[in-house]
């Protein structure tokens, strides 16, 4: 066989022996955010490029290296999501969702697309899960977003996971610390990347997470910006401290933490993984005050965070963290000729109606193939259907476990009387 074309570099396709895990793992996430008050948005896969430009910021290395944009038929400029905060917050001021009262508490559960360099952990299609909370300013509403990331990874039972704490202040404390920063990167002008010349002036902030190995040396004796920040953003910070606290979440402190994109305000936290090589950041936030009246809403305080499902499941596979297998056929109805298959068909349909998981020959399969289908599909019983069992208007039906069988009328009663087998056997445990 000789395919056309591959899926594009750095992508990949869930296949169905996969895509239970990540149904568990999204439901799990659902369910938390859910408990929390979070209601799901969906937002389109492409924006118009400047919501980017200006929610994620022009000197980030996701707007500078990483999406994918493109002029459309129409001229315009669009880009695939590299992130889901600056959708969410478009379409809730869009949507006039605020109106509805503070906080609006959103989750999303989304593609995201960066052309990045792929390796293990690092893709250009990978996936989200998000939860954005507008309009609450408290430190508890910081400590509550990383509340539920710490439950969701305890319910996933993921271990050893780390959390990273941080301040980045607020733009007037920080006016301070980009001078700072940036006298001390003059200094090593010479050996700084292209990219972080350029950042001196515009954002030296930015150079702090350069992917470059030398310039992540020179960032390490770096002003830190803890020693900057302003009495309010202090005590806020130590508000947040006091709440995580008082629900034992164990966290480090991490001056050189500043994350990735240019709208975060005050608190920032990552969660870390030694277990998956050098990405080990399975998810992280913060807080965005500013972002919404970037993008053209009044003042309105923002805080969330983003799980990497993609790293979660490179957790749990190198934790070797069981999930539940999939559901199993229950009943598989064999035909032994066209007449039977129709009845099949028709009884499969009637097992559907009422919510029982069942399934028969669709391939035109003689008995032996059925059977041995109905094995592999895990089938936990089987009914033939011959001339004979037509003619009566009865079949057998078989416990595939036990070996045993009983009779079942094929008429109105079918339903009832297959039941009435499968509820006898479970309780009698067979
Ligand atoms: P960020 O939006 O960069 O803060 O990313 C949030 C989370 O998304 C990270 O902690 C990662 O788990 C995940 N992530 C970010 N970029 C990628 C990528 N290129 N491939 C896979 N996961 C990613």
């Amino acid at each position: 066989m000789e395919l056309i074309t591959k899926a594009p570099k750095g992508t990949f396709d869930i296949l169905p022996d996969k895509s239970n895990q990540w149904q568990i793992i999204e439901m799990v996430m659902r369910s938390e955010a859910e408990m929390n008050g979070f209601a799901e948005v969906r937002t389109p896969v492409f924006e118009h490029t400047e919501l980017f430009l200006r929610g994620v910021g022009d000197t980030t290395d996701v707007v500078e290296k990483q999406m994918y944009t493109f002029e459309d038929k129409g001229g315009r400029s669009i880009t695939l999501r590299p992130e889901g905060t600056a959708g969410a917050v478009r379409a809730m001021l869009e949507s006039g969702l605020y109106n509805g009262g503070f906080p609006v508490k959103l989750y999303y559960n989304t593609t995201c697309y960066r052309y990045e360099k792929p390796q293990a952990g690092r893709l250009r299609e990978f996936h989200q899960f998000g939860v954005e909370m507008f309009g609450a300013a408290e430190a508890a509403a910081d400590a509550q977003v990383i509340a539920m990331a710490v439950s969701t990874i305890e319910r996933l039972g993921l271990q050893n996971i780390g959390l990273k704490l941080n301040s980045i202040g607020c733009p007037t404390c920080r006016a301070e610390y980009h001078k700072a920063l940036k006298e001390y990167f003059l200094g090593y002008k010479e050996e700084l990347c292209e990219t972080c010349v350029s950042r001196l002036d515009r954002n030296p902030m930015r150079i702090l997470d350069c992917k470059s190995p030398v310039c992540a040396e020179i960032a390490k004796g770096a002003p830190k910006i803890l020693d900057y920040i302003c009495d309010d953003c202090r005590e806020h910070f130590e508000q947040v401290q006091a709440c995580l606290k008082a629900v034992d979440i164990d966290y480090e402190i991490d001056t050189s933490l500043v994350r990735g994109l240019d709208y975060y305000t005050r608190t920032v936290f990552e969660f870390v993984s030694n277990d998956i090589g050098a990405q080990g950041a399975v998810g992280g936030g913060g807080r965005y005050d500013g972002l919404v009246e970037q993008l053209g809403g009044n003042p309105t305080a923002g805080i969330g965070y983003a799980m990497g499902l993609d790293r979660i499941m490179l957790v749990m596979q190198a934790q070797g963290l069981e999930l539940p297998e999939p559901e199993k056929c229950e009943v598989y109805i064999a035909s032994m000729n066209k007449e039977a298959n129709v009845r099949a068909f028709a009884l499969t349909n009637d097992l559907h109606r009422c919510g029982v998981f069942a399934d028969c020959d669709l391939c035109g399969r003689g008995l032996k193939a059925q059977m041995k289908y109905a094995n592999k599909i895990g089938a936990k019983f089987t009914i033939v259907l011959g001339e004979e069992e037509l003619a009566q208007n009865q079949a057998k039906m078989k416990n595939m476990k036990t070996g045993e069988t009983t009779s079942v009328s094929l008429g109105d009663n079918f339903v009832d009387e297959y039941i009435t087998v499968v509820t006898t056997a479970e309780d009698l445990s067979l």
